[in-house]
């Protein structure tokens, strides 16, 4: 594998870019439009910046990583791309029209992947050109410190798929799960009904935003507090996939806290709009609530 195409250069296109880069792929990395995509490409040369600054990469290898990314305005370039992700917006919709693009210039060799949350694999395939060559892969934020992997092949995706999958991740030097496809996989399917019902519980003003992450934070050993965690995440993210593991199950113990959905209509996405549960504008994240 040479050369990696990456569709969405948000918070995780752009960490997939950077350790795909790190790893030596030429990486085509595209967005909405040009300059979204070269906005990614920014941000990857920031993070890499700060890397530099405290030693832990040469700035002379950080130039490479960096140059090793092309910023991508259409679709056709990717068709020297031996790998397509597509990591945009989680909303099937979206996903399909790119899956439709992307399958029109895809190699006859190349693999289509999407870095889905939680929209079944096997479904979202059936919109590739070749199902064969149609698989989740599945990275966690942020990306160059995860080191997590999650491996989901569709019903129709080939064994020589997977196996394309594996020697990738381990020249990514992360460690591989592998799922079946049901709806938010392993990681989300445990999680996100834990961030759902933090939602719930300060909604029904049994504690405060501060006291919900403290107690699971010092209570569950857990290194983030679920709603702090899903501002990381970001919560338009986490709405879409509970909905999607409400849809997928028809189980109402999947049905989206209000107070959660609410943020997200009031365009509170987390973190990466500079406020969700937590306000992020000045030096110290301060509570909402
Ligand atoms: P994000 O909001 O940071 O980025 C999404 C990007 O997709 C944006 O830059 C947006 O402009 C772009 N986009 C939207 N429509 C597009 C289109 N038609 N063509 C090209 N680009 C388009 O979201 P994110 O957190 O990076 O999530 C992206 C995907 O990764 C989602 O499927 C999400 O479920 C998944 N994911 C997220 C996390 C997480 O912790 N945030 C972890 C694992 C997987």
């Amino acid at each position: 594998m040479q050369t990696v195409a990456v569709i969405g250069a948000g918070q995780m296109g752009a960490g997939i870019a950077q350790v795909m880069a790190q790893a030596g792929l030429a990486v085509l990395l595209a967005d909405v439009n040009l300059a979204a995509a070269e906005k990614g490409r920014d941000k990857i040369a920031k993070a890499l910046a700060r890397l530099v600054a405290k030693d832990k990469i040469a700035a002379a290898d950080a130039d490479a990583i960096v140059a090793r990314i092309t910023p991508v305005g259409d679709y056709a370039p990717m068709a020297a791309a031996d790998l397509i992700v597509e990591a945009a917006t989680e909303r099937e919709d979206i996903k399909q029209k790119i899956f439709a693009a992307a399958g029109a210039v895809l190699a006859q060799h190349a693999i289509l992947a999407s870095n889905t949350s939680s929209i079944p694999i096997t479904r979202m395939a059936a919109a590739s050109p070749d199902p064969a060559r149609f698989i989740g892969l599945h990275f966690f934020n942020p990306v160059p410190v995860m080191n997590l992997v999650e491996v989901i092949p569709g019903l129709a995706t080939s064994a020589a798929t997977l196996d394309t999958m594996r020697g990738l991740v381990g020249r990514l030097n992360k460690e591989l799960v592998l799922s079946q496809d049901e709806a938010g996989f392993i990681v989300n399917r445990v999680l996100m009904p834990m961030l759902n019902e933090a939602a719930f519980v300060l909604g029904s003003g049994t504690a405060s935003i501060v006291d919900i992450d403290k107690a699971c934070r010092l209570g569950l050993n857990h290194p983030m507090g679920p709603l702090e965690l899903a501002d990381f995440i970001g919560l338009d993210t986490c709405v879409e996939i509970i909905r999607v593991l409400h849809s997928s199950t028809g189980d109402s113990k999947y049905r989206p806290a209000p107070l959660l959905v609410k943020y997200v209509e009031a365009g509170w996405h987390g973190r990466k709009t500079g406020r969700g549960f937590y306000d992020y504008s000045g030096e110290m994240p301060v509570p909402t609530r």
